[in-house]
């Protein structure tokens, strides 16, 4: 992947310019001045998965990447956050809906258009109190049966999440009560 928008010109601390240098096995940005090294590491945010009975919640995207698709409740890591809490805030911000999460579902990286390699942790997790009601950069926020998901899904480890829950659900003969 071209990486070149990514790579500092110059370095953040002292502001020479920056060379390639073998560090760690790989060629990497390098400060020959002070000797930073530029790490360029995946993002890692957190996914939520609330369900109510067989139906699942999605928010619709504000704005761009893929504004207008429908994913489900997703947010980068702030620095100094627990990832467990990124999922519970995410989901919060974005449907409104205070959450208990209850099991870690599926771990997929990917990229976010167009071109930022991301990790995604997807939680299951349950209501526990608040009001369906988009927020952040959600501009909708609703439930739909897995068999009959809002289309298009924005992104690719989404849709693996969402056909393998889908898959999970049409072989569970009790559906879960309704809330
Ligand atoms: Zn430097």
């Amino acid at each position: 992947m071209n990486t070149n928008r990514h790579v500092f010109a110059h370095c953040p601390h002292c502001r020479a310019a920056m060379i390639r240098q073998m560090e760690g096995g790989l060629e990497r940005p390098v400060c020959p001045d002070c000797g930073f090294v530029q790490y360029l590491n995946p993002a890692p945010g957190a996914g939520v998965i609330v369900m109510r009975g067989h139906r699942v919640c999605l928010v619709k995207r504000k704005f761009a990447p893929k504004q207008g698709q429908w994913c489900l409740p997703t947010g980068f890591m702030e620095w100094d956050e627990d990832v467990q809490l990124t999922a519970r805030r995410e989901a919060q911000e974005e449907t409104g809906l205070e959450v208990r999460l209850t099991s870690l579902y599926a771990v997929e990286s990917g990229i976010l258009p167009p071109d930022i390699p991301v990790l995604v942790i997807f939680y299951r997790a349950e209501e526990t109190g608040g009001r369906l009601q988009a927020g952040d950069d959600a501009a909708e926020a609703e439930f739909f049966a897995l068999d009959d998901l809002p289309e298009p899904i924005a992104f690719a480890a989404h849709r693996k999440v969402l056909n393998r829950l889908s898959a999970e659900m049409a072989d569970s003969p009790q559906p879960p009560q309704e809330r």
